[in-house]
């Protein structure tokens, strides 16, 4: 794919989700013209809240990418290789080469001509210990089916932190079950670079949590990576919570910053599945340095929990 695209000077990639994103700010440093093409409105759209979503999209135009959202395919076409892009709006854009970075299903081939049981999404059915309904075989990975921790619901995530831990659960299950080592949901925990800004999600977004029935605040601050702000490398960095209004439980969360990014957000993934509330991540230690993290007194976690605090007290107040 690489050699082939090295002889292209245009390239559109249809479908703006993390693959397809990277793939976009990848080339685009190699020079070449990329038109990012996506259905939704936004990037990233399946993943993140819309605010965030549109300083993605920012930072990928401002590298040059060319972007073409709320708009889909129709049409692929070219004599012996293809040329042409037809969009649903009618627009038609002439290109060296297209990448389909859009939908994926689990491969589950082997399991289907094996005799063991598959979901109504077509993944492996598994129990909490990785056990497939079939005697001593158990299935865990991109394969094995998965129900959304804050949602209870089936869901597709396909990660490969999401499989190694799956594995471990399986290796820790595989001769003597564990009760208490059990695979008990899974938390979508996403993070991307998008040129020198990364963005990072765990657990439900605002809209989603809302389109699942959930009663929830939020609670939104953004720091600086480093203290003072004024030292080389300092980058700006966005914590935004979703709380249970009724339980304060954390929810959900999304990160923008510098590299600090794809570990807070293992942060976040952590509070979630241990279900924490505001009050245990207000009373939460932690460690600063001027170099490496946020100041202590406006460390975003801790302030955006604060900030969904406060939206608690006025809401009980009124
Ligand atoms: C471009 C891209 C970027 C990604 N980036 C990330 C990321 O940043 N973070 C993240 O967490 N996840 C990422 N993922 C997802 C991640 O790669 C997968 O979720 C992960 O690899 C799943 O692991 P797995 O072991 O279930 O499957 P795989 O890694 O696909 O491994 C399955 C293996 O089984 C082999 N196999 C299949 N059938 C048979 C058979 N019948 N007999 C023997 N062998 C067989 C396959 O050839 C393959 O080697 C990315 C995926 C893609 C495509």
């Amino acid at each position: 794919m690489r050699s082939k695209l090295n002889q292209c000077n245009k390239i559109v990639i249809v479908g703006a989700g993390f693959i397809g994103v990277e793939l976009s700010d990848e080339l685009k440093k190699t020079g070449k013209e990329i038109i990012l093409i996506e259905k939704l409105p936004h990037i990233l759209g399946l993943c993140f809240d819309e605010e965030i979503s549109i300083k993605a999209e920012q930072v990928l135009t401002e590298n040059g990418v060319i972007l073409k959202t709320g708009t889909g395919v129709k049409e692929l076409s070219g004599e012996k290789k293809v040329n042409k892009v037809l969009l649903e709006d009618g627009e038609v854009i002439d290109t060296d080469a297209v990448v389909l970075s859009m939908g994926y299903e689990p491969n589950t081939e082997l399991a289907n001509e094996s005799g063991i049981s598959t979901s109504k999404q077509g993944c492996i059915k598994v129990d909490e210990y990785m056990r497939t309904e079939s005697p001593d075989i158990f299935a865990v990975g991109d394969c094995a089916q998965k129900h959304d921790f804050i949602t209870r619901k089936a869901c597709c995530t396909m990660l490969a932190s999401t499989a190694c831990a799956e594995a471990r659960i399986a290796g820790i299950n595989l001769f003597k079950l564990s009760a208490i080592k059990t695979f008990s949901g899974t938390i979508s925990i996403f993070s991307t670079m998008i040129g020198d800004t990364a963005f990072g999600v765990a657990g439900v977004t605002e809209t989603q949590a809302k389109k699942e029935g959930f009663d929830i605040i939020t609670g939104v601050f953004e720091g600086i990576d480093k203290h003072p702000g004024t030292l080389a490398g300092a980058k700006k960095q966005l914590v935004k919570l979703i709380v249970g209004k009724e339980s304060n439980v954390i929810l959900g969360g999304e990160v923008i910053g510098g590299s600090s990014v794809g570990e807070l957000t293992n942060i976040i993934g952590i509070i979630i599945q241990n279900r924490m509330n505001i009050n245990s991540i207000l009373t939460s230690q932690i460690g600063t340095h001027p170099l490496l993290t946020a100041s202590p007194a406006g460390y975003p976690l801790l302030k955006a929990a604060s900030n969904a605090a406060s939206k608690t007290i006025f809401n009980h107040i009124s």
